[in-house]
């Protein structure tokens, strides 16, 4: 629907433009889905969405240029009328906030909204003659940019050639975020295999070792899975505390702790706050150790900090603390709490693990969760519905949906603005999500605000019970005033059916909550209907 919306958006802006035009547009907004669905590598493809891009607006010249996280720079992977390659460089902050641009800008532009970025790239915008920049990136993660010059004759640019470049850039960005997963997917699997090689031919510690790398990679849950790693590495490595930290957006999140009394979990730091090993192990991507010096008032005196790191980014860090020699007793008071290359080695080793277990359960949520709600996506949902109605099917089980629709959204949209719409989309998912059943019901994101819940082994009765609990619940939830009125009072409105008592298939069971759905909204909303039979 939202790409139906985007061809009426440009039907409309073209209604004074020839029709031969029109139809040439629409054409490059079909080739461009074909290319990218097309199985050829990266460099093919964006060659070829570069070509139709430069064709359809008449630009003289064209680059694609990827983002370089490590680097902190956009560099150009394929070009067209530059002389040589492009190469911006930008800084962490400003990465965050041109990341959030999402619209095409006149160069000239630009430099009201980010001076500095313009200063520091002015050598290269000079010569490159460029007119037109659009950042590229999905979900607000940076992945790329658009640079385009004047066009043919020194014609300008009119406003339809910029709405036609944002769509297309929206399809080059999903195009290149797509092919980074699937090779970031490759190499993590490679890597999985080639580190329980050298696990086996390690020389020390190699079966207990291996046993713990075993144990962490049947974990599913990444809390867990942190957790474990470091109570099993303070174990393995004998040593008396440590603490392990995500690193988010320059933000360091306590994820777990062990001995350590004075810190609590979930507490967050700015990097630039930390101890600046933090920023410097980013840097180099290398282990730290040594003397403990304001270590979060940590007590100790020897410290190791490992970073979990994947291909592309730093994800978080393991510091373990004072390392305790297996010595006689009598000598103790000599031993050295400091930790050894050989420790270094075995704990990078582990770190390695699991960060290629981490970063693969980042892609697997990436894939089946939706970054606005963070309720399961369409495609993931209608995985499981197969899965549960053949069950349903095979036990002789009841599988009930409920279909949830925000009442009036679009006034809250056109009232406070797409950003409180989004809130009230995200508080109304967050409430659903606390009133079904954990690890049993899925509730997922269907459309746009049209968000459902699929219930194994429930029945009508049942799944009446928990429409009515989500509908008093959102009912009873509402969202703060952005400019410090009276809450916003958000309701929905929800039809339910059930297989196999009032549909028979998954497209009636479907159907059917929608016939049931469209009644709630009839009979005044906010309400929950059970879809009837002889309806
Ligand atoms: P009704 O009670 O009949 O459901 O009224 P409604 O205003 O909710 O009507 P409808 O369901 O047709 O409107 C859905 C609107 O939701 C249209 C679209 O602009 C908006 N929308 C869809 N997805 C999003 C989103 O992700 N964020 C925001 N802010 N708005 C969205
Ligand atoms: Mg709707
Ligand atoms: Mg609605």
């Amino acid at each position: 629907m939202i790409w139906l919306g985007k061809v009426n958006r440009i039907i409309e802006e073209f209604e004074n433009v020839e029709i031969d035009k029109l139809v040439y547009n629409l054409n490059a907004l079909s080739d461009i889905s074909n290319q990218i669905t097309s199985d050829s590598s990266i460099e093919i493809s964006l060659a070829n969405l570069l070509r139709i891009l430069m064709g359809t607006l008449g630009a003289t010249k064209g680059s694609i240029m990827l983002y370089a996280p490590f680097k902190l720079a956009f560099e150009s992977s394929v070009n067209k009328g530059f002389d040589g390659n492009l190469y911006f460089r930008t800084n962490p902050k400003e990465v965050q906030q041109i990341s959030e641009y999402k619209e095409s800008f006149f160069v000239s532009d630009l430099e009201k909204k980010f001076p500095d970025f313009i200063k520091r790239n002015k050598l290269m915008f000079d010569k490159s003659e460029a007119t037109l920049w659009v950042t590229l990136s999905v979900r607000n993660k940076l992945v790329g940019a658009l640079l385009i010059g004047p066009k043919l004759g020194r014609e300008e640019y009119k406003k339809t050639d910029l709405i036609l470049l944002s769509i297309i850039a929206n399809q080059i960005s999903v195009a290149i975020a797509n092919f980074q997963l699937i090779d970031e997917l490759k190499k993590t699997n490679d890597k999985l295999r080639k580190q329980n090689f050298e696990l086996v031919d390690a020389n020390y510690g190699i079966s207990e070792m291996r046993q713990i790398t075993l144990e962490l990679s049947s974990i599913m849950d990444v809390n867990n899975l942190l957790e474990t790693f470091l109570n099993k590495s303070i174990q393995y490595l004998s040593c008396s505390k440590g603490i392990l930290l995500k690193l988010d957006n320059e933000i360091l999140k306590v994820s777990s702790l062990s001995k350590i009394n004075h810190i609590k979990k979930d507490t967050s730091f700015q990097i630039t706050e930390c101890n600046p090993i933090f920023a410097e192990i980013i840097e180099s991507g290398e282990i730290k150790r040594g003397e403990v010096n304001d270590f979060f008032g940590i007590d100790a005196k020897h410290y190791i900090c490992v970073p979990l790191k994947s291909e592309r980014e730093v994800l978080g860090f393991i510091c373990l603390f004072d390392k305790e020699s297996r010595v006689d007793k009598e000598n103790r008071s000599n031993v050295s709490t400091a930790f050894s290359e050989r420790d270094e080695a075995m704990i990078s080793s582990l770190a390695n693990h699991v960060a290629t277990l981490w970063q693969k359960a980042k892609f697997y949520e990436m894939a089946t969760i939706d970054g606005l709600t963070q309720l399961y996506v369409r495609r993931f949902l209608e995985q499981r519905m197969s899965e549960e109605i053949r069950k349903a099917q095979r036990l002789q089980r009841k599988l009930s949906l409920i279909l949830i629709d925000i009442d009036h959204f679009k006034k809250f949209n056109d009232t406070w603005g797409h950003k409180t719409g989004d809130d009230v989309l995200r508080i109304t998912a967050k409430t659903i999500k606390e009133n079904v059943r954990k690890g049993i019901d899925i509730p997922a994101r269907y459309g746009g605000e049209e968000l459902v819940v699929l219930l194994p082994e429930t029945d009508s009765n049942g799944a009446m019970v928990l429409a009515e609990r989500i509908r008093k619940a959102i009912e009873n939830t509402p969202l703060e005033n952005p400019n410090g009125g009276d809450p916003l009072k958000i309701t929905v409105s929800l039809g339910v059916s059930t297989y196999p008592d009032l549909a028979n298939s998954l497209a009636e069971l479907y159907e059917k909550a929608d016939i049931a759905l469209y009644k709630s909204k009839a009979n005044g909303r906010n309400r929950a209907t059970l879809y009837q039979l002889d309806n």
